[in-house]
């Protein structure tokens, strides 16, 4: 049976774009548009223990599978619910040990070529877009992402065969590039990563980079909001990306995944990059545009070297990349610039890491305002950050600045997450104790 579409919106053909999502009816900010419930979702290894595995309910207290006890779960009903996912896991996990280290992608694909067998098309997460229809650009993929890919089907034929059947090799290359252009994140209220997981309606809709609705996430049911008033016949943009950077930067990330160029008001008028690139104000002899060029060249190179550091380097060691690159940085850019605050970012996450809390607080503070200029009014990444001081100010029994922080953070969830997540009630909590 097909499901029989979306009260509110519609699927259409956007001129350039292809398919699209656009509006039927009027939106104000903060109304819901749709919720759509994960298709296939997977919780992060590193969250076991912290999320149920099935519902993704973040509590102390979960009970642990008892076979493999590597799962964790709300209850009965959540464990049972999960079994038909989790029994393609449980018994090698137990047999690998150690061993068992499938990527995420691998993990999600799994479930995906599982749920597909036993369940028809048109579920509550197809009502506009089936999973099948996903674009999976194969022409595009450059001989990098096709080498990824046979590695994760590689790692998908050695860790699940004895729990699945396996689609022939092109079927699972098509598949695992369809996820690739498709997937999201699951993240929580202060942006950490929970999971992975496919919303096909929500990946229907096209992405801007000043969107005007933004996807958050109710356990494991995505739910999308207006963040800007749009009338019936307007075409609704999502963000698939992090919307700090400048437009030649966003461009070069939309083009490498997911393979378009971006035609919205942003990149055409350029109009907070100026802002995003500040350099030092009280430079005695302002910097050639040579100079300019080489230091973005340097914090690119930076930025990608932190990245893959990430996965060996010690805390301290990290911190220092961070406060080395900010020192060479800081000759040319001001503190409000965008790969600046990249790097006070990183910094922030290791001390948060190492439980420095105070070294943490003072980078916190440097990055939120700035944030709040260069991205959009209402923004996870502006919400997170303060939702992320206030505990800390809390932590640090700083309870006024704290108070405000928080406040501000409650004033952007109120619109993304709406009134009545629990995240809001927990704040709420917090300021009161
Ligand atoms: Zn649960
Ligand atoms: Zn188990
Ligand atoms: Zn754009």
């Amino acid at each position: 049976m097909k499901a029989e579409g979306i009260e509110g919106c519609e699927r259409f053909l956007s001129p350039g774009k292809g398919r699209g999502v656009r509006a039927t009816k009027h939106f104000r900010v903060g109304d819901l548009i749709f919720a759509c419930p994960a298709y296939c979702c997977v919780l992060s290894t590193s969250e076991r223990g912290n999320h149920c595995d099935f519902c993704f309910t973040r509590r102390e207290g979960l009970s642990k599978c008892g076979k493999c006890k590597q799962a964790y779960y709300c209850n009965v009903e959540c464990q049972k619910g999960d079994w038909p996912m989790h029994k393609l896991e449980c018994s090698s996990m137990c047999s690998y040990g150690e061993n068992w280290c499938p990527s995420e992608t691998v993990r999600l694909v799994a479930r995906i070529i599982l749920k597909q067998k036993f369940q028809s098309e048109g579920t509550q997460s197809e009502r506009l877009l089936l999973l099948k229809e996903f674009e999976a650009h194969l022409d595009k993929v450059d001989n990098e992402k096709n080498e990824m890919n046979q590695t994760d089907i590689a790692a998908l034929h050695h860790f699940y065969s004895r729990t699945l059947d396996f689609p022939d090799n092109a079927t699972l290359t098509e598949l695992f590039a369809q996820v690739n252009c498709n997937g999201f994140t699951i993240e929580d209220e202060e942006l950490s990563h929970l999971g992975s997981a496919v919303f096909p309606d929500v990946a229907l809709m096209n992405h801007s980079c000043s969107p005007n609705v933004i996807v958050t996430y109710k356990g494991t049911v995505a739910e999308v909001r207006a963040v800007q008033e749009i009338n019936p016949g307007e075409e609704i943009f999502n963000s698939y990306i992090d919307l700090l950077y400048p437009t030649e930067d966003r461009m070069e990330r939309l083009e490498s995944s997911y393979f378009f160029t971006c035609d919205c008001k942003e990149c055409t008028t350029e109009s907070k990059d100026k802002a995003k690139m500040e350099i030092r104000r009280k430079l005695s002899t302002p910097p050639e545009p040579e100079e300019i060029r080489k230091m973005v060249l340097y914090a690119k190179n930076v930025i990608e070297e932190f990245r893959k550091a990430k996965h060996y380097k010690t805390p301290s060691e990290l911190l220092e990349i961070c406060e080395l690159s900010m020192e060479k940085m800081g000759s040319i850019f001001e503190d409000t610039n965008v790969y600046m605050l990249h790097m006070m970012y990183q910094a922030m996450g290791v001390c948060l890491y190492m439980q420095d809390w105070d070294g943490a607080m003072k980078y916190g503070e440097k990055i939120v305002e700035p944030y709040s200029v260069h991205y959009p009014p209402y923004s996870l990444n502006v919400a997170s950050m303060y939702l992320k001081l206030g505990r800390l100010y809390l932590g640090l029994e700083k309870k006024t600045d704290g108070v405000k922080a928080l406040k501000k953070a409650l004033s952007i969830m109120n619109v993304v997450f709406g009134k009545d997540h629990h995240y809001i009630a927990e704040i709420k909590k917090e300021m009161d104790e």
